[in-house]
């Protein structure tokens, strides 16, 4: 998966219309974006809130939280200070692969027999990744949770696993290998 899927795979997951589509179809360049002049005129006071900025940083259940930058400069067409916003491209599951314990990962390979969801094809464990269900918010609470004991059912719920693709798609999944 290259950068543009992870776009279009982001994309995917808002309603058409919906007002965090539009902010972020906005920071999809990477570019940085005045919150006055460009924010604004897409999405009124919704853009900084929950509705824009701060609702891509945290992400939901379908969705994973964005990396965003912001920082105040000098808009020339606003001709004064605002606040900018840029993403970097990175969402933040980035490096939560090591939090996995090894154990926990073997039984969970063991528990779906190396099967991934999506092509319920059985691989090798190298062309897996382990992608968890739940939300990216409570990641930081769930992970203290996370036992080599944990039972069937919650890694029914917590868990699936997915193809591995070539590389380029490590931010959105646990590497297993
Ligand atoms: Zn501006």
């Amino acid at each position: 998966m290259n950068k543009d899927n992870l776009v279009a795979e982001i994309l995917s997951k808002f309603k058409p219309n919906a007002t965090q589509r539009k902010v972020f179809q906005l920071l999809s360049d990477k570019q940085w974006h005045c919150r006055s002049c460009e924010g604004k005129t897409i999405a009124s006071e919704q853009y900084a809130g929950g509705g824009g900025i701060q609702g891509l940083q945290r992400g939901t259940k379908n969705r994973p939280g964005l990396v965003i930058s912001s920082k105040n400069e000098f808009c020339s067409e606003c001709q004064k200070t605002t606040r900018w916003d840029c993403w970097t491209g990175e969402i933040k599951t980035a490096n939560a692969a090591a939090n996995i314990p090894k154990k926990l990962i073997q039984k969970i390979l063991d528990f779906y027999s190396y099967t991934d969801v999506i092509e319920q094809r059985k691989r090798a464990a190298h062309e897996l990744v382990i992608d968890h269900r739940f939300p990216m918010e409570r990641w930081d609470n769930a992970e203290k949770s996370l036992s080599t004991y944990m039972r069937d059912d919650e890694i029914l719920r917590k868990f699936q696993l997915l193809k591995k693709y070539s590389s380029g798609n490590q931010v959105l999944q646990y590497i297993l290998c």
